[in-house]
């Protein structure tokens, strides 16, 4: 192989692509701006998780890691939802069992380092990128200093001149705060932009259990929706839940971040809200008071890639909100379309390049989009009573009529559907649903035949509507 490969960031979707472009003999080096996390003491004690769902999978058996990070999952089998009232419910994700899988971050991580660095890449750590010379092809580097073992979140930065490299192929797989996302923004005639919403997120934890590892239960997402805020918690391997609670950094009344200034206004919040969390988390005051707010920002640009010579990838092309859990799923998706195009095109990576932008830009515009729309869903439509019946029409159709319809959920999670087909999907699935609904009790309707006639005939206009739809 010709070309040299460079790539900004050793995170999730820079190592399985360094994975995957050794595997076709490219030279590949990797500069990622933290300390190795396989020796340094980073985020100890915290166990960040992700939900993995079929785009995920995909790229991972393409680098053979498919099995070994089973191992590490816990299929989450639908919502677990733990009511104001102190009722709860499940909601199936799929009609047939599906799951999405909560994964420890870091180990995923890890092994993906590791297995790149096998597969013969050379990752050189504490080195940033502080700016891309894009129309010269070079990176300029700062050796960072890491005092990870103090604290996690201290970096100081050597003073020495920045290292010049001159790049032959590079890719930014840096995250949302991308240096070559920002070079290409200062470019001619490339929009760009960032969103934050004005939501924030905190980590908390729930300890395992001593006499069973897991105190709730094991195999689902929990969601505790609130209308404005929402806590969710993600099931771990050694018994404890990763939660995360949403909420605005500033508003009115005492649900927001910025509010919860004392620990009687803590205390208060947390006893109205989610008193059934605080037998599980006994020193959720001493967390709450510890743990940082993060923000949330969801990014576009314009340009992707630059005259088959660099490209972004992952976060660094399309950032967005976390809420429908497709963050990495959509970047390691852009590694399996990027390894689909290697082998359709060789060498040429000026056509690769091109045309990855145009297959992969429209679907992170519209994951983007559908994380945002799920957002409402998960804290405030999952209580609502007629979103659960629409939820149950929706599964019922789909085992009805399981060629014709797929729900928006289902495109997203467990198919390859691309993003752009799953968005333009909702609205000819809203307007069957509606018509549906207008009709009354689904249940009682279906035992008579005229209205079965009446579904079969919405269901056939369904299907030619999203006939003209772009599914592979
Ligand atoms: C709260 C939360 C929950 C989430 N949950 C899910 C989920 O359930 N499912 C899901 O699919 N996604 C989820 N995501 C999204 C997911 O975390 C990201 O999409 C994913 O991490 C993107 O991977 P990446 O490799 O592109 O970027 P990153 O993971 O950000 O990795 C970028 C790497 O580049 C390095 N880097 C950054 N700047 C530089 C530089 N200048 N020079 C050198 N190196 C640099 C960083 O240190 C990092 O190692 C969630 C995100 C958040 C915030």
């Amino acid at each position: 192989m010709d070309r040299k490969i460079t790539i900004l960031g050793a995170g999730l979707v820079g190592s399985l692509l360094a994975i995957l472009l050794r595997r076709r003999g490219y030279d590949v080096i990797v500069f990622e701006r933290r300390s190795d996390m396989r020796k340094a003491a980073i985020g100890a004690g915290r166990s960040i998780n992700l939900a993995m769902s079929t785009r995920g999978w995909k790229a991972l058996e393409l680098a053979g890691l498919k099995q070994d990070i089973e191992s590490l999952a816990i299929p989450m089998k639908g919502r677990f939802l733990h009511l104001q009232d102190g009722s709860t419910a499940f909601q199936a994700y799929g009609r047939n069992g599906e799951a999405i899988y909560s994964v420890s971050r870091g180990e995923l991580n890890k092994r993906l380092m590791t297995l790149a660095e096998q597969a013969g890449a050379r990752i050189l750590f504490n080195k940033r990128c502080q700016k891309v010379d894009v129309v010269n092809n070079k990176i300029y580097l700062e050796d960072v200093v890491d005092n990870s073992n103090v604290s996690s979140q201290v970096l100081r930065h050597s003073t020495d001149p920045l290292e010049e490299v001159q790049a032959d192929l590079l890719f930014g797989a840096d995250g949302a705060f991308s240096a070559l996302r920002t070079a290409y923004s200062h470019s001619d005639r490339v929009s760009s932009a960032q969103d934050y919403i004005e939501y924030g997120y905190k980590e908390l934890n729930i300890e395992p259990g001593t006499e069973t590892p897991w105190r709730m239960e094991k195999n689902a997402l929990h969601i505790w929706p609130r209308g404005k805020f929402m806590l969710i918690a993600l099931p771990n391997t050694d018994g404890s839940f990763t939660c995360t609670l949403f909420m605005p950094f500033e508003g009115e009344l005492k649900n927001c971040f910025s509010a919860l200034d004392s620990e009687e206004k803590i205390k208060a919040f947390f006893e109205l809200n989610f008193a059934d969390v605080l037998p599980l988390m006994p020193d959720y005051l001493a967390q709450f008071q510890r743990n940082p707010v993060a923000s949330l920002i969801t990014t576009y640009i314009s340009q992707w890639h630059k005259s088959g010579n660099s490209a972004l990838i992952g976060d660094a092309a399309h950032a967005i909100v976390p809420f429908y859990g497709q963050g990495m799923n959509a970047g390691f998706e852009d590694c399996s379309v990027l390894d689909g195009l290697l082998t359709e095109l060789g060498e040429d990576w000026g056509e690769i390049l091109q045309r990855f932008q145009e297959r992969r830009k429209p679907n992170g515009d519209a994951v983007a989009a559908l994380a945002l729309l799920n957002f409402t869903e998960m804290r405030d439509k999952v209580a609502d009573p007629v979103f659960l019946e629409r939820k149950k029409i929706e599964k019922e159709i789909g085992l009805l009529y399981p060629e014709e319809f797929t729900s928006v959920y289902e495109l997203v999670s467990f198919t390859h559907t691309p993003y752009a087909t799953a968005m333009k999907c909702i609205a000819a699935q809203d307007a069957l649903l509606a018509e549906i609904m207008s009709h009354g009790d689904f249940k009682e309707n279906l035992l008579r035949p005229e209205f079965k006639l009446k579904l079969d005939q919405w269901m056939e206009e369904y299907s030619k509507q999203v006939a003209s739809f772009e599914f592979a």
